[in-house]
């Protein structure tokens, strides 16, 4: 790809926009933060995080006149049947709380003993060309774990502490940054969509 196009992200984390913008801007796209255009807060009414991530997506790209990305992720617990799933981020309730969402983890999981509390992150990706776009680019990734009984390491944020990696014999907030970002659930989403876009190579 030769021309720069212009790419809204539905998001207003300064660490996500810095992620895509590394993987993205070596194809031509220059990302654009949705706070750039007054975008609004989106009601999270979906029920799954690809409902979500386009809602997202389609409300930026109707305010922004360009084409949006946007992701949303959270944390899938067997033991609990799925949850805290799309509710990842208020798990815990209002306001949002990593360490209450931690702490209510991990009394949700009582005793379940070590061998049945697998677990996984996952990372939604969408893209759209214009906000009526009937063929919407998706990716979904995940990044399986367990849930440890008790918090480990300082890095990261959210569920990270108590989320162990066996192949790494770490949790993940004891993973250095830039190895999170080469294998965790959103790492590995936005490369596969850098892929996708480098094998369509302009169409968006
Ligand atoms: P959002 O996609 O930014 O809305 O994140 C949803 C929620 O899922 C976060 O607030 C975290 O609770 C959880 N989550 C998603 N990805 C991660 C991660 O990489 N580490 C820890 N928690 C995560």
């Amino acid at each position: 790809m030769t021309t720069t196009a212009s790419l809204v992200l539905a998001s207003g984390n300064p660490g996500k926009l810095r992620e895509f913008e590394q993987l993205l801007g070596p194809l031509g796209l220059h990302i654009r933060p949705q706070s750039d255009f007054a975008v609004s807060e989106v009601v999270e009414t979906g029920l799954t995080f690809v409902e979500n991530a386009l809602l997202k997506a389609r409300e930026a790209s109707r305010v922004s006149g360009l084409p949006a990305l946007a992701d949303d992720s959270g944390l899938e617990v067997d033991a609990l049947d799925g949850a805290p799933g799309i509710y990842s981020a208020r798990y815990a309730g209002e306001p949002k709380s990593d360490e209450r969402n931690n702490a209510r983890l991990l009394e949700a999981l009582g005793e379940v003993p070590e061998g049945a509390r697998s677990a996984r992150y996952w990372c939604v990706l969408v893209h759209l060309r214009h906000p009526e776009d009937p063929v919407p680019r998706i990716v979904q990734c995940s990044w399986e774990g367990e849930i440890l009984a008790h918090p480990r390491g300082e890095g990261g944020f959210g569920y990270d502490p108590l989320f162990w990696l066996p192949d790494q014999g770490m949790s993940v907030a004891e993973l250095p940054a830039a190895e999170k970002n080469r294998l965790s659930h959103r790492g590995r989403a936005l490369q596969a969509l850098v892929e996708q876009f480098r094998q369509a190579d302009g169409s968006h």
